[in-house]
């Protein structure tokens, strides 16, 4: 049987060629690496939740006018997606202090911020993603000024709807990494959201508790992180029924 072709494998998902030309399967793998991978394990059901939740933020985003790459979810680990050229740079935004924020300026966790706050880091692991100025951008060449305003536009745009999204159901948006991508169409291109929208890439905590329910449970060793992801996906009304338990397809030979 034809195997299909795998482009790319990163730390949580493997992408494949797509059934047509300009499109791609994203595969969302149980992996979950911390601490630029030195910290890792295997948490079952991560990589379902992961494809319902990135689903789910991709199609509200779309529906509100922002671009993604998205176009359907195919089965519980895969959804089909546009090929874009990815954009070196994690785009981070910031509503309370949290994470490297607070580490590098000896902020307590979760300080409000003034503003939200959008930060660029290269992505390059062996450097271990470093904060870069927006000079460095421009000067090296990765995105271009205009590019640079629109990833600020469109960061913005998704924090506004992920935060409110995220009140609406007792959680508060820390804050969040997302990755934008060029689509080239004939000789424009467009910048569109890309890569995942999932607690992995969020920092998410309960309102009222203030109990965390995102990738700080597995890197902090705070507790199940299939049940925090469930957990917000139970108050978002993504997957009401436990699916984690059908992850494995039963092979008929
Ligand atoms: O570690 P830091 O505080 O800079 O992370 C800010 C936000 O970006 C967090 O929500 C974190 O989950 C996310 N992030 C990510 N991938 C990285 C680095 C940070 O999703 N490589």
């Amino acid at each position: 049987m034809a195997r299909r072709k795998k482009i790319y494998e990163g730390k949580a998902k493997v992408l494949y060629e797509g059934p047509e030309p300009g499109t791609l399967v994203q595969y969302f793998k149980d992996d979950a690496t911390a601490f630029n991978a030195e910290k890792r394990d295997v948490i079952e059901g991560k990589g379902v939740l992961n494809n319902r939740l990135s689903e789910f933020f991709m199609t509200g985003l779309s529906g509100i006018g922002v671009p993604t790459h998205f176009i359907k979810r195919l089965n519980m680990r895969e959804q089909l997606i546009r090929a874009v050229e990815i954009i070196p740079l994690e785009v981070i935004v910031r509503n309370y202090a949290a994470g490297s924020m607070a580490k590098r300026l000896g902020l307590d966790e979760g300080l409000e911020l003034p503003r939200p706050i959008v930060e660029f880091s290269y992505k390059d692991d062996a450097l271990g993603d470093p904060l870069v100025p927006e000079e460095y951008i421009i000067a090296f060449g990765w995105a271009s000024q205009q590019d640079l305003d629109d990833m600020i536009a469109l960061a913005l745009r998704v924090n506004d709807f992920m935060s409110g999204v995220m009140y609406g159901v007792g959680i508060k948006l820390i804050d969040f990494k997302i990755e934008i991508g060029r689509l080239y169409e004939g000789d424009f291109q467009r910048l569109v959201i890309a890569d995942e929208i999932s607690p992995d890439s969020c920092r998410l905590w309960d309102m009222e508790t203030g109990e965390k329910l995102d990738k700080d449970v597995f890197r902090r060793d705070l507790g199940n992180l299939t049940d925090a992801y469930t957990e917000v996906a139970r108050r978002l009304g993504v997957m009401p029924q436990n699916a984690t338990q059908m992850v494995k397809p039963t092979l008929i030979n």
